[in-house]
């Protein structure tokens, strides 16, 4: 299906050409963002909140500049959203769909018109993300999940059960809201994955209590702010910054909890999976759970495949928003006889990468989102630097003094399950295996066998017979599978997105079943 059958369009997006409209309104918001600290409430229904445990945002590429000011939404708090919420959600339900739908398409055109430049300012200087990064984000793709979403839903209240006698009886199905609160619990690495984990389920019914992360308060709180212009109700969706034990242990605690949309690491899904196991005893609902949980993404480059596309296609899914999207390419296996045409390729277009400040038009990318990222990632790089399986055959330099900078690092492994080719690193490091042709069959085995992730893959190859057969023995190992293309870049409506076994519970953001998780559908038999 093709996105035009949809009946709408994705958002275009915008290229910030000089001396055009849209560049002029960017540099203002951007100049705007960077004068001041914003202000960034907690909001239980109609009311702005502040505690006593105050935050700051900082921007990554100079972590002296404090973009945002918040505040952790202390146990109380959260038990007063969550009252807040199960009482807007019984007002909330009754409101008729279209009506919602009106509510979220205005949503989306403020999105697209007088705000997308601010939300992509909140996006470029506290999130690192350059113009381009930032415009795919907090404006296209944010605006696709408002209108697909609402598109989808149409198309599915389309659907009604048979009814075969119906002046007798008539049979027809609606969509409830769950009886209670869904928590969205959100990742700072897309601007556009906070607004749909919390206004996705609200859009079905629901009355959510929306954790954004501490790194990506200040674009969050923007979409809160349009969205609450746009006529979401006080009470419907509540913003509630927090510590994320004391928001986990008290939405589990709650016998209210109806859902959990998340989107994180695998040990915070499973401690949250756990804590709903421990309390399934005192629940109105089985609350459902929806993850995706990142990943350790994969090109395979088969000996027939084209190097200049292998090449291209890897610095970008590999370094494009410093590897910080969980689709990014992580680790590539590469044929012996095509490595020292790749491996030149590599070095020749990471030479040519410019990282510096996210709003310089010629930055490729800039720093990592804060602190701890830059730990993690520096150490993987350190365990390059001290072990003799590996070798850096470019970058491997970075510097947190003024901003959290890595150079985009690339590693050779002679062993294919060491732990730079196994676990996640999230960040700008590409581990690469060089394999002997005569061994194509066993590293496909292994790319499946060697980590539990399964969220997206990549296959290079011009050998027909054996794309067809790859694909599917690597069907297990990708939620989102390539051929002949990069790993990242799926597009809402286009290639629904979402990862099977540790990646998540591959429930497809931007694919038409998506709102449907979030609604409680109500079969109704009438006789008359
Ligand atoms: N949709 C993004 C892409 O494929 C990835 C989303 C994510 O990082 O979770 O590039």
């Amino acid at each position: 299906m093709k996105i035009q059958d949809f009946g709408v369009k994705n958002e275009p997006v915008l290229e910030y050409l000089k001396g055009s409209k849209e560049r002029k309104e960017l540099e203002a918001a951007l100049q705007e963002v960077a004068s001041k600290t914003e202000e960034v409430p907690i909001v239980i229904g109609d009311k702005e909140l502040t505690s006593n445990d105050v935050r700051y945002q900082v921007m990554p590429h100079n972590h002296k500049k404090k973009i945002a000011k918040f505040y952790y939404a202390n146990k109380d708090q959260v038990n007063q959203a969550i009252q807040t919420a199960c009482e807007a959600q019984k007002k909330w339900d009754r409101v008729p769909i279209p009506e919602r739908l009106r509510i979220w398409e205005k949503a989306a055109s403020l999105m697209a018109g007088p705000w997308r430049a601010r939300l992509n300012a909140a996006t470029m200087l506290g999130q690192a993300k350059t113009t381009i990064q930032a415009e795919i984000d907090s404006a296209a793709e944010l605006i696709d999940f408002f209108r697909l979403n609402c598109y989808f839903l149409k198309e599915a209240t389309k659907y009604q059960p048979i009814s075969e006698n119906p002046k007798v009886t008539k049979n027809s199905m609606r969509y409830r809201g769950f009886d209670g609160f869904v928590a969205a619990i959100a990742p700072f690495n897309f601007t556009a994955i906070g607004g749909n984990l919390a206004y996705t389920p609200a859009l079905m019914g629901n009355a959510v209590l929306w954790k954004p992360s501490d790194t990506a308060v200040l674009s969050n709180w923007y979409i809160f702010e349009i969205c609450r212009e746009a006529g979401v109700p006080p009470g419907v969706v509540n913003f509630i910054p927090a510590d994320g034990p004391v928001f986990g242990d008290n939405i589990t605690a709650s016998p209210h909890l109806a859902g959990i949309n998340f989107t994180g690491s695998v040990p915070t899904f499973q401690r949250l999976w756990k804590q709903v196991g421990q309390n399934i005893d005192r629940y109105v609902n089985f609350p459902r759970l929806i993850g995706e949980c990142g990943g350790k993404n994969y090109h395979f480059v088969h000996p027939t495949a084209d190097v200049t596309s292998v090449v291209t296609g890897s610095i970008r899914s590999a370094f494009e928003f410093c590897g910080q999207k969980c689709s990014a390419l992580s680790r590539m296996y590469v044929p012996e006889s095509l490595w020292p045409k790749v491996k030149e390729g590599l070095i020749e277009e990471a030479d040519k990468l410019k990282i510096g400040d996210p709003t310089e038009y010629d930055s490729f990318t800039s720093a990592v989102i804060d602190d701890k990222a830059f730990k993690r990632i520096s150490g993987y790089i350190d365990h390059a630097k001290n072990s003799s399986n590996l070798s850096i055959i470019r970058g491997g330099k970075y510097d947190d003094s003024v901003g959290y900078f890595i150079q985009p690092t690339i590693v050779q492994s002679t062993d294919p399950c060491d732990k730079i080719m196994v676990e996640e690193i999230f960040g700008p490091v590409l581990a690469v295996y060089v394999y002997k042709d005569k061994d194509v069959e066993d590293v496909l085995k292994l790319i499946g066998e060697s980590t539990a992730f399964a969220l997206t893959g990549a296959i290079f190859a011009q050998d027909e017979a054996f794309l067809k057969r790859a694909v599917e023995d690597l069907k297990m190992t990708a939620g989102n599978f390539y051929v002949n293309d990069k790993s990242t870049g799926s597009v809402v409506g286009q290639q629904p997105f979402g990862g099977a076994r540790m990646s998540g519970t591959n429930d497809k953001a931007g694919g038409p079943h998506y709102c449907l998780r979030w609604g409680n559908p109500q079969a109704i038999k009438e006789t008359f």
